[in-house]
This record gives C-alpha cells, structure tokens and sequence, in this order.
C-alpha cells in the first residue's frame, strides 16, 4: 500500500469506483474515462509500480482476473471482441503508476467504441528486425 497512490486508495475503498469484481489478490473497477462500453480495469491489491516492478504471481493473478471478465464481456455486454492493454512507463501513456490491464470490450458498433488502433502497419526493415530480435534472444 503506498499512500499516495490513487489505485491503492481504491482498492482501500478510500476512494470511490464502480467495483466489478475482487478476490484476495486483485480488484477490477470501471474506468471512469471509457474508451468503449464496458472499460475497466484489474490492478492487483499488493502496490506494484508497472509491468517492470510487479511480481510473476501478482500479474499471473491479475491475468486469469482479465480473462475471465473478458470472457463476461463477451456473453453479457455483447461485446464481439476485447483488448487487454497494458501501459508500461509515461512514454507507453502510463498515467497512473499502479500496475493495471485494462480490460476494453470492443464492438462492431462504433456508437460504443472509440478505439482505434494507434499506429499505421508498415512493413518494417527485415535486417533490423531480425537484428532486434536476436539482441532480445541472446538475453533471454
Ligand atoms: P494508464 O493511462 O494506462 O495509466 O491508465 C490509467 C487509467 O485510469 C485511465 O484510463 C483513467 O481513465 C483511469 N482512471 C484514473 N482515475 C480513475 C478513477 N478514480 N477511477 C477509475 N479510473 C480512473
Ligand atoms: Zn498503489
């Protein structure tokens, strides 16, 4: 628990949210800025900082939460596909800085869903992807 944190104030029940879903590790909440009918979002109750900091066990935990409200969205929102993102860091848009997935349904009707994918797909360079990509192998 740290006690600056919004997320921690959450799930402390200090701060308001629209509760979707708890078990002992994780907490699942509506985002209060939806991107789609249905945006929440899974934190874990223990206080990690981002995809960096967060314990295997706790993003295994917040995880299996994800899918299985992905899952609800599909049967009860009507929802005909889901995103899980992740936003590891201010430059990949994280804004508050206490692990979560959101979880968005997406839907063919757009009057429910204003996500839209943020980059153009382009054909990248094949020497310097094969290049990044032996860089990551050799140091895993
Ligand atoms: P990120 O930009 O990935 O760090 O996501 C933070 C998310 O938290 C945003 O989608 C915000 O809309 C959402 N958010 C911020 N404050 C609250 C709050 N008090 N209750 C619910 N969602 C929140
Ligand atoms: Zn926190």
């Amino acid at each position: 628990m740290s006690d600056q944190c919004l997320f921690c104030g959450i799930v402390a029940g200090d701060i308001p949210s629209v509760r979707v879903a708890e078990d002992d590790d994780t907490y699942a909440f509506m985002d209060i800025n939806p991107a789609a009918d249905g945006h929440l979002l899974v934190v874990p109750k223990r206080h990690s900082t981002d995809l960096m900091d967060i314990s295997p066990d706790d993003l295994a935990a917040v995880t299996v939460t994800a899918q299985r409200i992905a899952k609800v969205a599909v049967t009860k929102l009507g929802a005909d596909g889901v995103n899980l993102l992740n936003c590891c860091g201010a430059e990949a848009w994280q804004t508050v800085f206490h692990f979560h997935v959101h979880v968005v349904p997406r839907y063919a009707d757009k009057t429910k869903d204003k996500l839209v994918l943020p980059w153009v797909p382009t054909p990248g360079d094949a020497g310097t992807i094969a290049a990044l990509g032996e860089r990551l192998a050799a140091a895993l």
